[in-house]
């Protein structure tokens, strides 16, 4: 009765002249207590590139994949901010945001100045993507994060409070700790955990917990973390895209469909439902998701109703809100918080769904990611070195380019191939531009000294990106035309490091020298036909024209000695006796007999690998320095992509991995092993089938064995989508135990079949047990501990005791429902062929005493992070070069970087303030030697500077330590148990100048230099 008595009025009030007026909603509202509060947190979810490349996402090109335009978005928003002083919003994004800022008038970027200050436009997270979580390293997440701080600090002066990861597909604990906390960031949010994990968290009222990342840094880098409760999306009915569905809220009383307390009413039930599930009286409502408010004012129009209904009726209290404002409400209430540690992987969203296959998708970008991450490191070091140019080539475009790979949809793998291919192309322009950086710094690094010594000022160096698949021009061609090569070392660690380099060269007729003109011993290496194949093929790919080189023999492989952030030069010349030449390997070929009972030894070191005579497979493993000696096996495999033609219809694709069945990979060669033989290395040649091979490498001079592995096309002609891993197989019993390290820094426990938080109901026992692998995965016993160190990001797991694997790479037929709509087929195309792509890439392999392994993954983990960076020029034969200095170090010439220790970024900011971070490289209880305070001198690092000032920073260098740390919430942990104390370095005593490193810290400085006692050049002391 009471609806035909409102109709009844309504009808009167209408025929009797009631007007419909304008009403001013009252959008005023605050927090008050002792109600339920609904915070409502307007957004955008705008990925960085996805299903449309990163600019045509922001012009809102190319919509017909997606109408999509985030100019739109950022526009709108900005006008709907500026009519109503209440509402907010928060921007997440900085890669659009500075595409959009850098168009604004003067006037309009006051205003939007005016929206920051206020608080009513709030940058969270604030980087210049969201990055993902499992597969970048963690030094590509601190410049990612570090590069949209310093934009936001220098256009705005504001720091981000609160971190917004909400939608990368499970996440990392460094996520935590260290692009959480040691940001000084308050809180963490996040949609996406396991579906079981959330189904009790839901039961529990513990989506809202305290989250210590690290064991090392425990509570000193702890951060308050909540999950939503279903999505980053609105409640149901309250989404108000122009084209969403949700009924709008009709409060024109001349209009039909009256609906003000109907609507309300959904409101509060809604509201309701999440403080059910929620501790305290707050609950935020995220109010957007992809690419929203686009007309922005069609969800503010909503919200400004919603608020001042809902709060005249008064049973929930509805406001505009933002994370910080609702994290500082949590902290407000004095409640205690469950604790959480570890990560949130693997995530799975469905019985069958687990997103473990994203952790080897495009292995090719993941590949090229990381070395031109590797690059940037070393080429931002010679920028420093040189002096940073405004003008002329600088690191910034690899830097921006880099910043967006990391984004949850770019290095992850899950986008597009048309986007994939748009990362690719910037990271290459990014390359070409810091390779010219890198080129004029060395020039003018040799050739710092006084110019009366020089007769040939070298003003050019070459590089070779595609060394990885044997394509140098300059070393090819340099000693057939009779004059010599000389190359470069440059080495971006700060350590004195001994290496082997390999380059390939036309003739056996060679010999290789230091500067001093002393010979160095060296080994030519026959190039094999899969090497060859793979260069000719994807020089073409590359470069768009035939490699050339016919001609080309050997891999010429020699030690070099290199100083820390310094180089060292080598002369490679043509020699006219064989007598002086570089030896040829010795080459061995193994037919398969099966009479032949003796194994085959390879490796001249301490290390020696067994393979067996008849089949030439692995079969031990021997270091007779530490007298391990266990039988180990490698093969490959492959699973089976899951198609979806069964109950289930989940396929296996570019994030989910569903494997249907695992097939071995057998040779079917008679000529089943080849070994090489010289007096640097040995080398075995395998090749299992007409598309994988790989070669295992024993460098005399080190304990662990390089495996190359080149896997693909992988042929799909049999409609079966497959997903090819590589094991090792040993005796070891690990007790289901293994461990994968977080985004290349700690490593965490897992346990197969197992979860800390929940009782785990086992559906994918392969899938479900898959990691992601950074830096590497080991497994132990009582007596050894075996690891696999990778050079790019990769899925792996043990899926039986003694054994690991890792996912190499994946071609599928099947896109798995997850949003790209594009099955995960990458192919090389020349002149419109195509096949499927190949992949090249490496596992380094050891077995260490138990308590011996970490010393060897984190140094060599280093060392393979950053390789050594080669730069070529010639000289007319024996008229030579003066290099003035031929050898150079950037730091102290009698000083190296303890051995726990590492510098990761020495970098001059456009500002000319320079950056220097630290890190310790051990955890707590990891090494007894290593896992303790370490000190490094600053004076030494900076030996021809007068340090002024040093003054230590936050992660992304956007506030002064000290100011974050004052202003640290103090959370309380239930059932909070004494930890042991958190050991930290101390504060850096100016005329000392010594940093403090305790286990896993990594410290930030500014370091002021005094320019009036900076030493000259001519004075300048350098190491010859
Ligand atoms: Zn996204």
């Amino acid at each position: 009765m009471v609806n035909t008595a409102v109709v009844f009025a309504v009808l009167v009030a209408a025929i009797w002249g009631a007007e419909s007026e304008y009403i001013e909603y009252n959008t005023t509202q605050r927090i008050v207590s002792g109600k339920i509060n609904v915070h409502l947190v307007p957004h955008s979810h705008d990925d960085v590139g996805w299903l449309k490349t990163v600019d045509q996402y922001y012009v809102g090109a190319n919509n017909s994949i997606r109408g999509a335009c985030v100019q739109n978005v950022l526009d709108s928003m900005i006008s709907a901010l500026l009519e109503d002083k209440n509402r907010k919003f928060i921007y997440v994004e900085m890669a659009f945001f500075q595409r959009w800022w850098r168009q604004q008038s003067k006037a309009m970027k006051i205003k939007v100045k005016e929206l920051v200050n206020s608080g009513q436009l709030e940058f969270i997270n604030g980087g210049m993507c969201m990055h993902d979580e499992a597969t970048p390293h963690y030094i590509d997440l601190i410049d990612q994060t570090t590069l949209g701080h310093q934009f936001i600090l220098e256009e705005f002066g504001k720091v981000p409070r609160v971190g917004w990861q909400i939608d990368p597909f499970g996440h990392s604990a460094v996520q935590a700790y260290l692009l959480g906390a040691e940001l000084g960031f308050d809180s963490l949010f996040f949609a996406r955990i396991d579906y079981q994990d959330r189904a009790k968290r839901l039961k529990e009222k513990t989506l809202e917990f305290i989250w210590r990342g690290s064991r090392s840094l425990g509570s000193s880098s702890q951060i308050f973390t909540g999950i939503f409760p279903r999505h980053y999306d609105p409640p149901d009915g309250f989404t108000f895209e122009i084209n969403d569905v949700s009924p709008p809220i009709q409060d024109d009383i001349l209009l039909f469909d009256y609906n003000v307390q109907e609507r309300v009413n959904d409101f509060v039930s809604a509201a309701l439902a999440q403080a059910n599930v929620t501790k305290t009286n707050h609950i935020m409502w995220t109010m957007g998701t992809d690419f929203r408010y686009q007309y922005a004012n069609s969800w503010f129009r909503q919200m400004d109703k919603f608020i001042h209904y809902v709060n005249q009726d008064g049973r929930v209290n509805a406001l505009y809100s933002t994370p910080s404002i609702y994290t500082d409400a949590k902290y407000a209430a004095n409640e205690y918080w469950p604790l959480k540690v570890d990560d949130f992987f693997p995530y799975a969203d469905h019985p069958n769904a687990y997103w473990t296959g994203y952790f080897t998708s495009r292995p090719a970008l993941k590949g090229y990611v990381r070395v031109m991450s590797a690059y940037y490191q070393a080429a931002r070091q010679l920028e420093y070195f040189k002096g940073r140019n405004e003008t002329g080539p600088n690191t910034d475009a690899l830097a921006d380019a880099l910043a967006i790979a990391q984004h949850h949809d770019a290095v992850s793998g899950t986008e597009r191939q048309h986007v994939a291919s748009d990362y690719a192309l910037r990271l290459s322009m990014g390359y070409a531009e810091a390779e010219r950086l890198v080129s004029s710094a060395l020039a003018s690094l040799v050739n710092q000294r006084s110019s009366s010594h020089r007769v040939n000022p070298v003003t050019d160096f070459q590089q070779c990106p595609l060394l990885n698949i044997s394509y140098c021009p300059p070393s090819e061609a340099t000693l057939v035309n009779g004059k010599s090569l000389v190359i470069v070392v440059y080495n971006p660690l700060a350590w004195n490091r001994e290496d082997v380099i390999r380059i390939p060269v036309s003739t056996g007729q060679v010999f290789v020298q230091d500067f001093a003109g002393k010979k160095i011993e060296s080994q030519l290496l026959p190039l094999s036909n899969a090497t060859l194949t793979m260069r000719k093929h994807y020089v073409r790919a590359y470069i768009g024209k035939s490699p050339g080189g016919d001609e080309l023999k050997y891999w010429l492989a020699f030690p070099v000695s290199v100083p820390p952030l310094g180089f060292s030069t080598y002369i490679v010349s043509s020699s006219k006796q064989s007598c002086h030449s570089s030896t040829i390997s010795k080459m061995y070929r193994s037919e398969g007999s099966a009479n032949n009972n003796k194994s085959i030894e390879v490796g001249q070191g301490n290390l020696t690998l067994l393979y067996t005579a008849d089949e030439g497979k692995l079969a031990q493993y021997v270091n007779s320095r530490t007298l391990v000696k266990t039988s180990v096996e490698q093969s490959y495999n492959y699973y089976s992509g899951n198609d979806g033609t069964d109950k289930d219809p989940q396929a296996s694709g570019a994030y989910v991995f569903r494997p249907n069945g695992s097939f071995p990979i057998k040779s079917n060669h008679q000529e089943s092993l080849t070994v090489l033989r010289g007096p640097i290395l040995d080398e075995v040649h395998q090749q299992l089938n007409p598309w994988v091979s790989q070669i295992t490498r024993i460098f005399k001079a080190k304990e662990h064995a390089e495996i190359e592995f080149t896997v693909g096309p992988i042929p799909v002609d049999d409609g079966i989508g497959k997903e090819i891993i590589t094991q090792f197989k040993t005796t070891m019993k690990t007790n289901k135990t293994f461990y994968t390290d977080s985004n290349g820094r700690d490593f965490i426990k897992r346990i197969r079949d197992f979860r800390t938080d929940w009782d785990l109901q086992v559906n994918q026992p392969i899938a479900g047990n898959y990691y992601p692998v950074n830096l590497g995965i080991y497994v132990q016993d009582s007596s050894m501990e075996f690891s696999v160190l990778v050079d790019r990001s990769v899925g792996g797991s043990s899926l039986e005791d003694g054994q690991m694997e890792l996912m190499l790479h994946r071609r599928l037929l099947h896109d798995d429902a997850r949003g790209v709509g594009e099955v995960l087929n990458e192919t090389a195309c020349i002149a419109n062929k195509c096949e499927g792509v190949t992949i090249q890439g490496k596992l380094y392999l050891r077995i260490d005493p138990i308590g011996e392994g970490a010393k060897w993954r984190r140094t060599v983990g280093q060392e393979l992070y950053s390789p050594l960076l080669l730069a070529f020029t010639e000289q007319d034969g024996d008229n030579w070069l003066h290099f003035s200095p031929s050898t150079f170090s950037g730091i102290d010439s009698s000083y190296s970087l303890p051995n726990n220790t590492a510098l990761l970024t020495l970098q001059e900011f456009k500002n000319g303030k320079v950056l220097l971070r630290l890190a310790h490289l051990y955890e707590i209880g990891e090494d007894k030697n290593y896992s303790v305070t370490a000190s490094v001198e600053l004076k030494k690092l900076f030996p021809n500077k007068k340090i002024n000032k040093v003054t230590e920073m936050s992660l992304s260098a956007n506030q002064e330590r000290a100011e974050m740390e004052e202003r640290k919430l103090n959370w309380k942990v239930d059932g909070f148990t004494e930890e042991p104390k958190v050991v930290r370095g101390g504060p850096v005593d100016p005329s000392k100048l010594e940093v403090e490193l305790a286990p896993m810290e990594i410290r930030t400085f500014f370091i002021d230099f005094n320019p009036l006692q900076t030493v000259t050049e001519a004075e300048n002391h350098v190491a010859m």
